[in-house]
C-alpha cells in the first residue's frame, strides 16, 4: 500500500470501523464525526489531494439564507467550523454576510425575512450602513440586511488542512485510490481490498458512477457553474459575503417570502437573461484580496465539454454593477460541478445493512457537511 503525504500508509488494508469514499467536504465531516466517537477511519480518495466541488467554491457558510433541514444543518454546523479552524490552523472569518437591495421590491424582500428570522440573525441596513460594510457599492443599492451567523473559509486551504489534521489524529487517508466497488462492508478499490463494519459513499457528483441504484432513486443530475477570481484595481478588504437579488430567489429562506414572487418577476421582464441562466450574483473575498463571483447554474446528467464566454462576461458585467467599478481584472477561471435532485435536499440512502450514500443534492455542502455528517452516522 503506498504512502502518501498526509497518512503514514500501510502494509495491509485493515479492518476499519467506518470507511469512507471521498475525501471532500462531505466526506471530511463524516470523519472528524466517526473520529470523534473514536472510531477507527480510513478514507479512499481517487484523487492525489481534493480537487472537486468542495475547493471549487465561494467558502461561503451561507446558512442563515437557508430553511428547514438545511438551516439546521447549517446552524448546527457552524461552532464545529470555528472549533476546526482553530485546531486545524486554518483561515476563518466569523463575517457576516450582507445581502444587497437595489430595488424597492428586493429590500421588501429583506423587511419579509428579518420579520421572520428577527434580530439574531437578522438586521436590516440603510443604503449608507450598507456602504459601511462594503467599499465597493452598486450606487444604485438602497438597503440590505445583515446576516451576522454566516462564516467565510477559504476552502482551498481548508480542506486540504483538514485532511491534515484528521490523518495527524489518526485517521488513515489513501489517496490517489480509486474505489471500483462497495458491497457489505467490503471495498474493492485500486489500492487494494478494504473491510469496514460501515462504508459511507461521499463522492459528490459521482454518486451515478458508482451506485447508480442511489442516482437513480433521486435522478440526479450535474449542476455545474461558471466561476471567476478578479482583482479589483484598488484593493479593498470586504469582510462580508455578499449576496444580492438573485440570490434571493435562490436560497429558500429568501426565495420563500412572499415579497419574492414580485422580485422574480420583475427579472422575468427586465432580465430573462439571468434567469436563463440561473444567475446568482455573488462574492466573497479570498485572503490575498481577490474575489471570487459567479455564478451560472445549468444542469444535465452529462454536460458538454464548452464553457461558454458569453456566461462569464455576462458575470463579470453583473459583478461590476453590483461593486460600483469597471475595473476589474480576471485573475482565474474555472468551472464547478456539483450534486443535484429536484426530490431532495440530501441524499441519505443504504445500499446494504452496512453501506451508506451521502451527498448533498442542493449545492450547500459547505454549509451543511458537518450537520448532515452527525444525522448520518446517527440515524
Ligand atoms: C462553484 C461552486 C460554488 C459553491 N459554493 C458554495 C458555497 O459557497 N457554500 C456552500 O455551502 N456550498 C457551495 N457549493 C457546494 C459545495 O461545494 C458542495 O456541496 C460540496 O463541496 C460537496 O462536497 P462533496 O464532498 O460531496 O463533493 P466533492 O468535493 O466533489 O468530493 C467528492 C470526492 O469524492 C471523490 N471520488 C469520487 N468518486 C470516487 C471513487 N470512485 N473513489 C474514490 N474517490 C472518489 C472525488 O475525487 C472527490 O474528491 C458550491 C459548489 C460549486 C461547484
Amino acid at each position: 500500500m503506498e504512502s502518501n503525504e498526509y497518512g503514514s500508509g500501510h502494509s495491509e488494508s485493515g479492518h476499519s470501523d467506518l470507511l469512507i469514499v471521498g475525501a471532500g467536504i462531505v466526506g471530511l465531516a463524516h470523519a472528524v464525526a466517526a473520529a470523534e466517537r473514536g472510531l477507527r477511519v480510513t478514507v479512499l480518495e481517487r484523487d492525489e489531494r481534493a480537487v472537486g466541488a468542495s475547493i471549487r467554491n465561494f467558502g461561503h457558510i451561507c446558512l442563515t439564507a437557508q430553511s428547514g433541514r438545511a438551516l439546521d444543518y447549517g446552524l448546527a454546523g457552524r461552532q464545529r467550523w470555528i472549533d476546526l479552524a482553530a485546531k486545524a490552523g486554518f483561515w476563518l472569518r466569523e463575517c457576516g454576510t450582507v445581502v444587497v437591495a437595489r430595488a424597492a421590491d428586493e429590500f421588501a424582500v429583506l423587511e419579509e425575512f428579518a420579520e421572520r428570522r428577527g434580530g439574531d440573525q437578522v438586521r436590516l441596513l440603510d443604503r449608507a450602513e450598507v456602504a459601511g460594510r462594503l467599499p465597493l457599492l452598486d450606487p444604485a443599492t438602497v438597503g440590505g440586511a445583515w446576516l451576522p451567523l454566516d462564516l467565510r473559509v477559504d476552502p482551498r486551504q481548508a480542506v486540504p488542512a483538514l485532511a491534515a489534521w484528521l490523518a495527524a489524529e489518526g485517521v488513515r487517508f489513501h489517496w490517489g485510490a480509486q474505489v471500483q466497488q462497495v458491497a457489505d462492508g467490503e471495498v474493492i478499490s485500486t489500492a487494494g481490498r478494504f473491510t469496514a463494519d460501515r462504508v459511507i459513499i461521499a463522492v459528490g457528483h459521482d454518486v451515478d458512477r458508482l451506485a447508480p441504484s442511489a442516482a437513480a432513486e433521486v435522478e440526479l443530475r450535474r449542476c455545474l457553474l461558471q466561476m471567476l477570481e478578479v482583482c479589483p484595481d484598488t484593493p479593498v478588504p470586504v469582510d462580508p459575503a455578499v449576496l444580492s437579488g438573485l440570490s434571493m430567489l435562490r436560497y429558500s429562506g429568501l426565495a420563500d417570502c412572499t415579497a419574492a414572487t414580485a422580485v422574480r418577476q420583475r427579472f422575468q421582464e427586465q432580465r430573462p437573461d439571468l434567469l436563463d441562466l440561473a444567475m446568482n450574483l455573488m462574492y466573497t473575498q479570498r485572503p490575498d484580496g481577490n474575489l471570487v463571483i459567479g455564478d451560472s447554474h445549468a444542469y444535465a446528467r452529462t454536460h458538454l465539454p464548452f464553457d461558454e464566454e458569453g456566461t462569464a462576461e455576462l458575470i463579470i458585467a453583473e459583478a461590476r454593477r453590483l461593486l460600483g467599478t469597471d475595473r476589474l481584472t480576471v485573475r482565474r477561471r474555472w468551472r464547478g460541478v456539483y450534486a443535484s435532485s429536484d426530490h431532495t435536499d440530501f441524499l441519505i440512502t443504504d445500499l446494504d445493512p452496512a453501506t451508506r450514500v451521502v451527498s448533498v443534492t442542493s449545492g450547500i455542502g459547505m454549509t451543511t457537511a458537518f450537520g448532515l455528517a452527525a444525522d448520518a452516522l446517527t440515524t
